[in-house]
């Protein structure tokens, strides 16, 4: 073999050839990637909507989603984080479509590492000791074989270098999808009550030492679903807890 191919060249001459075969397409606007490029185009990822919340105590998700928990008396304001800005008419809803309706693992992966390092950047997370995933039912996981807010749970996990309880919650009765509920209220109501902490001591156990908790999802909308795990969670940890959320799109804004 040449010397001068080296293994970085060839990794990219394979995925060249792959490509003619496979040709990859950016999630967004569908253009076939060039070799060097993953999931986004160069444009596209230019253009990403980030939020840059990761770095703001106050912004409209955190203000939204503290108005909507219950703070029993004292309780840390809860920080929230998204990657981008999600919009219905935009191409970039396609990034967590893509892991949650189309198996996309090593584009959610790939969304979730960059959520990570927005994270890992800013002080507020600094002291995350947890990181929990918003469960699913276990009907709908054995449906749909995985569930995409642990796979971006653990993730960003990784980048943060914290453990993932991925069974520190529990779903315990089905709720309708939320994707096809359009009311603030009708959410809220959907998922009342619906989480519970997970009956596995392991799970306790973790959640006993944690300072700082970290809840993942997917997408925020009205944050009626992360409001109701958080219920959850404060019922087993004490007030001084933070538990903070983070997920890859907010809808709004
Ligand atoms: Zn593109």
């Amino acid at each position: 073999m040449d010397p001068r191919l080296t293994g970085l060249d060839l990794k990219t001459s394979l995925s060249a050839l792959l490509d003619l075969v496979l040709p990859r397409v950016c999630l967004v606007c569908g253009r076939p990637l060039l070799p060097r490029e993953r999931h986004l185009c160069t444009e596209c990822l230019a253009d990403l909507p980030e939020t840059r919340y990761a770095n703001l105590a106050h912004n409209p998700m955190a203000d939204r989603f503290n108005a909507r928990i219950r703070v029993e008396e004292y309780e840390p304001y809860a920080y929230a984080a998204a990657l981008f800005h999600y919009r219905a008419d935009a191409g970039y809803k396609k990034i967590p479509q893509a892991l949650k309706y189309h198996r996309d693992f090593a584009a959610g992966r790939w969304a979730a590492h960059m959520l990570g390092e927005r994270l890992a950047a800013s002080p507020l997370y600094a002291d995350v000791d947890l990181v929990i995933p918003v469960p699913l039912h276990w009907t709908r996981r054995w449906r749909r074989g995985y569930n995409q807010a642990a796979l971006i749970a653990r993730e960003v996990s990784r980048v943060l270098d914290v453990p993932c309880a991925e069974r520190a919650l529990s779903r315990r009765r089905r709720t309708r999808s939320q994707a096809r509920l359009a009311g603030r209220t009708e959410r809220a109501a959907n998922v009342e009550g619906a989480f519970a902490p997970g009956r596995r001591r392991s799970g306790r156990a973790d959640l006993s030492a944690a300072r700082h908790i970290l809840l993942l999802d997917d997408v925020f909308t009205t944050g009626a679903t992360l409001a109701a795990c958080h219920d959850a969670l404060r019922r087993s940890c004490g007030p001084q807890v933070r538990i903070s959320v983070a997920t890859l799109g907010v809808v709004g804004e």
